[in-house]
């Protein structure tokens, strides 16, 4: 079942996603060589409570931090802990929250200080592989419409797509159906239609696709240790014209230029 979610409740989901892009911006402007990841958590964590919303993942399944983070060859679902961030570093921060019943869930990867260019060019790819999948979130396309403009963008590029996790509805659940692969193929899948609100969220691989858990329990990385890049939106399908993008990355980057 696919749940349709009407205007008054992609209001909610847009505050949500406003509070999660201003976590992010927060956390971003605290991201330097020598800041643990266990502190980023700490700021989101306190950021979010004091806006009135509860961290979404703390907690989910066991989950036992507010953020997710990733550093270079981690994909997704890292612990904040004690790893100091080192110059050269990427981090992929993942964030959300929980407020008037509703998720916000997106996702940024940040530099740590100067970034090698073969990095920057992997963040680049999979934010625009994000804005390519993201522009057929409309009524009447299908899922795979979205799968597919992403995974051609990563793949021209050169770079793998992760098979293993895939983005998903979202609403009063942070995972709901349907599910939003990142490789696919065109007029496959579920029918878009007015109402749905969907996370799309490239995890692209500079080298090979596979990845494997860590002993934690958590923490997904490349196989080969070759970096990972994730960016995340919630898009809301609108029932003429284009995709409704809740999550505002313009906070993001504004916060990243003042620094
Ligand atoms: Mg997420
Ligand atoms: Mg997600």
């Amino acid at each position: 079942m696919i749940s349709l979610k009407t205007e008054e409740e992609i209001e909610i989901l847009r505050e949500n996603n406003i509070l999660v892009s201003k976590t992010l911006a927060l956390v971003g402007g605290h991201i330097r060589p020598g800041v643990t990841t266990e502190e980023l958590d700490r700021i989101a964590e306190e950021f979010i409570r004091d806006n009135g919303a509860v961290p979404g993942f703390l907690g989910y399944n066991g989950f036992p931090k507010t953020l997710c983070v990733g550093v270079n060859e981690e994909v997704v679902h890292g612990i904040p802990g004690s790893y100091v961030l080192r110059e050269g570093d990427i981090l992929s921060v993942d964030c959300g929250t929980i407020m008037k019943g509703f998720y916000g869930d997106s996702a940024y990867t940040f530099c740590v200080g100067e970034v090698s260019p073969d990095k920057l060019r992997l963040l680049d790819v999979t934010r625009e592989a994000l804005c390519k999948g993201a522009a057929q979130a409309k009524a009447g396309n299908r899922v795979g419409d979205i799968s597919a403009a992403v995974q051609r963008h990563a793949e021209t590029n050169g770079y793998s797509v992760v098979r293993d996790l895939t983005g998903h509805g979202v609403g009063r659940k942070m995972h709901e159906e349907p599910e939003v692969p990142n490789f696919g193929v065109k007029g496959r899948g579920p029918v878009l239609k007015a109402g749905m609100v969907i996370c799309i969220e490239p995890m692209i691989n500079m080298g090979k696709k596979a990845v494997v858990t860590e002993a934690d329990g958590w923490t997904v990385r490349t196989r080969d240790r070759m970096p990972s890049a994730h960016f995340e939106w919630t898009v809301a399908i609108t029932p003429n014209g284009g995709p409704d993008v809740l999550t505002d990355f313009s906070i993001i980057d504004r916060a990243l230029n003042a620094v």
